[in-house]
């Protein structure tokens, strides 16, 4: 069997203000290691143009988020930006099991209910912008948004950098190319870690019984 195989899978969480880079980061990082899924979450807000229900996002009703609530299908969830996000809760125990890895693109409020539901199966990195110039320019780039939103997604930027200090990693994007090597080299060494690496206590034995084998 494949050493990967029996590896324990990870969660790895990706948080930062919108504008600092990290849906560019997600996409390279799966693109580069297609054995990474994404957790799709649920939102009740509105698809942006060019977003695909299922894809992006699963695109849900106040009544149907309330329901998924309910029902414990959310593994967390959040209001941001006056809209609820969650994430299914399935997807990340199938993932776990067969030892895959799974990216989150989440706010520091679902990485908290995260830390507490997996702890030791969760890697965070938080992903902070050179600048706040730039993380305005960069919001203002993806010209979907409307001025009272970007306006309000550059207030909510400071209330989301404050909690840089409760994630395991913390990167700065002045170069995206740069920071995708650093998030690729933190996940090499998370998964290398011994806890998520059972097939080595076996290994381990039948070095020392077989010495010479
Ligand atoms: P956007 O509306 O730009 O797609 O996302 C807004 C914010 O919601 C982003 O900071 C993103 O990380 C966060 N977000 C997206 N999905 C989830 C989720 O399932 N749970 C939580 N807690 N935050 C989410």
């Amino acid at each position: 069997m494949e050493r990967n195989q029996q590896r324990r899978g990870l969660l790895i969480v990706l948080s930062s203000p919108s504008g600092a880079g990290k849906t560019t980061i997600s996409r390279k990082l799966m693109e580069a290691d297609p054995t990474i899924g994404m957790s799709i979450s649920a939102t009740t807000r509105p698809p942006r143009p060019g977003e695909e229900d299922g894809v992006d996002y699963h695109f849900v009703t106040e009544q149907a988020f309330e329901h998924l609530v309910d029902e414990g299908e959310l593994a967390e969830w959040a209001y941001v930006f006056d809209h609820r996000y969650g994430s299914p809760k399935e997807p990340i125990k199938d993932a776990l099991k067969a030892g895959r890895d799974i990216l989150f693109d989440i706010d520091w409020q679902g990485t908290q209910q995260l830390e507490t539901a997996f702890g030791n199966d969760l890697v965070s990195i938080f992903i902070l912008p050179p600048d706040m110039a730039e993380l305005e320019r960069r919001l203002r780039a993806r010209a979907t948004d409307s001025e009272e939103v970007i306006q309000g997604r550059m207030r909510r930027a400071a209330g989301e950098i404050v909690h840089w200090n409760e994630y395991d990693y913390v990167l700065v994007n002045d170069n995206v190319e740069a920071c995708l090597d650093e998030v690729k080299a933190i996940i090499v060494a998370e998964r290398l870690r011994k806890h998520r690496q059972p097939y080595v206590s076996d290994l381990v034995r039948k070095l020392v019984e077989r010495p010479n084998d």
